[in-house]
């Protein structure tokens, strides 16, 4: 790979790396000027336009190279983990600071790039999180820091929750924990905005699916189209969501599980929306066992309530050619968990369900690595069911990281997953 890269505004204000974006500190990235050189410029190639692949091919064309994004079905398309209606935000990981300060770092690009679209791709309504038991753990965890960067977790009692939200169902529930600055991204639409973004700065978008070329001498020189066409550049990123493995292989072989997610989508009654005082929280439910988890979000573009809980039996899915219909039962026990929390939204009718796929790593922490063979591939995914609040700050850190050749990230490296004998259940 080609080291005489076009680094100039942009990229002169990323050289702190990924060391300095793990430190809290953030990039002072301008997302509305990108940076059009006239000199040749590298040329890169992402492969996929979820969330990484988006957002990387964004910055890399903000670094200076000439970037084309290519999918056969489009930005945050139906097939995609990226392809939903919404996904909640949130900064609550433990004690964990990678996580913190990428959610945090993202949050800022998001909201940089809703303002530069003009268009609103993220609601800041807040996050209840719901405990049956009397502590929760992971929250108490995440409050120091919460703390040291100026945020606030509040501990609302069960009695206080009920006089504040009177359509809570609070019977069952110690406490919940409020926090002010989650709330939820439209995903598919968000997607669609980036890459669109980057096709009116001057890259390029392509509806293909890109088969990966030949490695020689470590190095690839081009990837291949359905068409025969083949496409060079200096470097590639393969960010293909629940396809990666399948694109690799030899690196990939046994490391991801791709698994089965069913959604919901419940039509709340005809007056709750023009009822509501304050935007709506995101909600996580938490039961007494800290098992099974449910969360969801009204989503006011759909009038929809959305729901979820953690599948407790783990089902293997094939993105191309599994049904993305869910099950009666699951139907069913999706409105049980519904309508113990929100006795309001009894008999609501179902709008509509469908099945989505989580690709999970088995310490539940990303990819992001340069192919072990091949020092101008870059592979990006694992997104275990959290990725998508990350994908701005991701998409960042990978283009430093081609642009710098800077190591990766320990945890989102390809070689810790020699390491990992079983597939973690905790959730991040
Ligand atoms: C039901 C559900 C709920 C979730 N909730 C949340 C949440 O609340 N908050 C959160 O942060 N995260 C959440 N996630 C996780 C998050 O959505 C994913 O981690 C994230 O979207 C993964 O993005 P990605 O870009 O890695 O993959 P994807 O979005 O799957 O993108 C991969 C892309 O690659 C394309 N592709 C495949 N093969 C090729 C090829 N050969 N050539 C070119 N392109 C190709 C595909 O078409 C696809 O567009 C949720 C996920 C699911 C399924």
């Amino acid at each position: 790979m080609s080291r005489k890269l076009d680094r100039r505004n942009w990229l002169k204000q990323s050289l702190t790396a990924s060391a300095s974006l793990l430190a809290g500190n953030t990039l002072a990235a301008d997302v509305k000027n990108f940076n059009i050189s006239k000199k040749k410029k590298p040329v890169a190639v992402v492969a996929g336009a979820g969330v990484m692949g988006s957002w990387t091919a964004y910055f890399l064309l903000k670094a200076g190279y000439d970037v084309t994004l290519c999918d056969p079905w489009g930005a945050g398309n139906p097939h995609a983990s990226s392809g939903g209606e919404t996904r909640l935000i949130r900064y609550l990981y433990g004690k964990n600071e990678i996580y913190f300060n990428l959610a945090k770092r993202s949050m800022e690009l998001w909201k940089q790039e809703q303002k530069a679209i003009g268009k609103k791709l993220f609601y800041q309504n807040g996050m209840l999180i719901f405990s049956e038991m009397p502590v929760y753990d992971y929250a108490e965890e995440s409050k120091a820091l919460y703390e040291a960067n100026g945020f606030k977790l509040d501990k609302i009692p069960a009695e206080e929750l009920k006089k504040q939200y009177p359509f809570i169902d609070t019977d069952d529930l110690n406490h919940a924990i409020y926090d002010k600055e989650a709330g939820f991204l439209l995903a598919a639409e968000s997607c669609k905005q980036v890459a669109s973004s980057i096709e009116q700065n001057g890259g390029a978008f392509k509806y293909a699916s890109v088969k990966p070329g030949k490695i020689e001498g470590g190095k690839m020189k081009e990837v291949i189209l359905p068409d025969g066409t083949k496409l060079n550049a200096d470097v590639f990123v393969f960010a293909n969501g629940p396809w990666l493995a399948k694109l690799f292989p030899e690196v990939l072989d046994g490391k991801l599980m791709v698994t089965r997610q069913p959604l919901f989508f419940f039509s709340p009654p005809k007056e709750f929306a023009a009822n509501l005082k304050q935007p709506f929280p995101v909600w996580m439910n938490r039961d007494k066992a800290n098992q099974e988890r449910s969360y969801g979000v009204y989503d006011p573009v759909l009038d929809g309530f959305k729901f979820a809980y953690t599948q407790l039996e783990i089902r293997e899915f094939d993105p191309e050619y599994d049904p993305r219909i869910a099950q009666q039962s699951e139907i069913e026990h999706a409105r049980y968990l519904m309508e113990k929390r929100f006795t309001f939204m009894r008999n609501a009718p179902l709008l509509f369900s469908k099945v989505c796929q989580h690709t999970d790593t088995a310490d539940k922490n990303f990819i992001l690595d340069q192919h072990p063979e091949c020092g101008n591939v870059w592979l990006m995914g694992g997104g275990s069911g959290h990725a998508f609040k990350h994908g701005p700050a991701l998409g960042e850190l990978a283009t430093q990281q081609i642009t710098t050749s800077a190591n990766p990230i320990d945890d989102f490296s390809i070689k810790r997953l020699a390491t990992l004998n079983s597939f973690t259940k905790n959730h991040k």
